[in-house]
């Protein structure tokens, strides 16, 4: 039996639109890790990628159109107090 790996998600998090998109879902911590070293250099001005753990797999094929992504992004601490659309006013 091999261990289960745990499988984590992506996301690219915008903090000049503070919205965040989904870039890619049921990746092993290797993948997730290459990915971040090949494109984190690339983010413009302002972008950054938060990584998340998943807690089962995604049958989504897209994590662009997967709804347990975003459900998981939003229960998440990290991007909890970054609402997607809503800017709250003081
Ligand atoms: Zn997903």
């Amino acid at each position: 039996m091999t261990e289960q790996q745990p499988l984590k998600l992506i996301v690219a998090y915008d903090r000049n639109r503070n919205d965040y998109s989904l870039v890619a879902h049921n990746q092993t911590p290797e993948e997730a890790q290459s990915f971040l070293d090949q494109w984190t250099r690339h983010l413009r001005e302002g972008n950054s990628f938060v990584v998340l753990e998943q807690t089962k797999w995604h049958a989504t094929e897209k994590a662009q159109s997967c709804r347990a992504c975003r459900n998981t992004a939003a229960r998440s601490g990290q991007l909890q107090s970054q609402p997607k659309f809503v800017r709250r006013k003081e």
